[in-house]
């Protein structure tokens, strides 16, 4: 998969996505993760980016144009359309499922980052096909929900973890909570570790794993419940 940015500060992802998991799977190749300076792409006689909103008001607006050159920049580079999703407090709330379609369904992700008040309607209308967030609350700009997002969707992407195992015991993967962990010693502090897990009975371990699962779903997200897979 390859997943395109456009943002004001390309700066901000080298060390969290070329990091740890994320830059381990874009060294084998597994993802690429390329970030676009969206100033480079504002050709006015100013050069600007954003500019007043119409009506007035408070704060700026990030202009069409140079995204909108910035995106059709990315699709000859590529040779393709890709998805093009902008990271906004008014999309969808990102959802574990929404990162396994997503994954499946595209080999390249373009996200926009906005900034300031946000986009011109204009361009979001003509270019992108879908707004998420990631939570209801409004953070500066689109970059930390980006990496939130590009790192999530890269998790999915066959190749980045050692084992899908790795992803489809986890939370959220099939509705549910992971079951608690642990390492170590077996007796911390006096605390031993649940006696199942030291048997070497896998049956067993499995059955009080699915079993722990539902208990801790049940604990903290019993919303989660009514939606989980059998
Ligand atoms: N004026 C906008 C509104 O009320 O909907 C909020 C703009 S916000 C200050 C600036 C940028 O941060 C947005 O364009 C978006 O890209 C990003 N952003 C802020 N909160 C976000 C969230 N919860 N999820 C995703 N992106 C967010």
């Amino acid at each position: 998969m390859r997943i395109d940015i456009i943002t004001l500060f390309p700066e901000m992802f080298e060390p969290v996505l070329n990091d740890s998991i994320i830059g381990r799977a874009q060294k084998s190749g597994a993802v690429e993760i390329v970030c676009h300076q969206l100033r480079d792409y504002a050709f006015d006689k100013h050069r600007r980016v954003d500019d007043t909103p119409y009506g007035g008001g408070m704060g700026m607006l990030m202009k069409a144009e140079p995204i909108a050159l910035c995106f059709e920049d990315i699709c000859k580079q590529i040779g393709k359309r890709p998805h093009f999703v902008y990271m906004s407090p008014q999309g969808k709330t990102l959802k574990q499922e929404k990162l396994r379609e997503l994954a499946a369904d595209y080999e390249n992700i373009c996200i926009l980052c906005g900034h300031y008040e946000g986009v011109d309607q204009r361009l979001l209308d003509e270019f992108v096909d879908e707004e998420i967030s990631i939570g209801d609350y409004v953070l500066t700009g689109g970059e930390l929900p980006a990496m939130v997002f590009a790192d999530a969707l890269c998790r999915m992407v066959p190749g980045v973890l050692s084992n899908n195992e790795c992803f489809t015991e986890e939370s959220h993967f099939n509705g549910l909570l992971e079951y608690p962990q642990y390492t170590k010693p077996s007796n911390w502090r006096g605390i031993e570790v649940p006696e199942v897990l030291l048997s070497g009975h896998h049956a067993n371990v499995d059955k009080w794993r699915k079993d722990m699962s539902l208990e801790v779903t049940k604990k903290k997200r019993p919303e989660l419940l009514e939606n989980a897979d059998e």
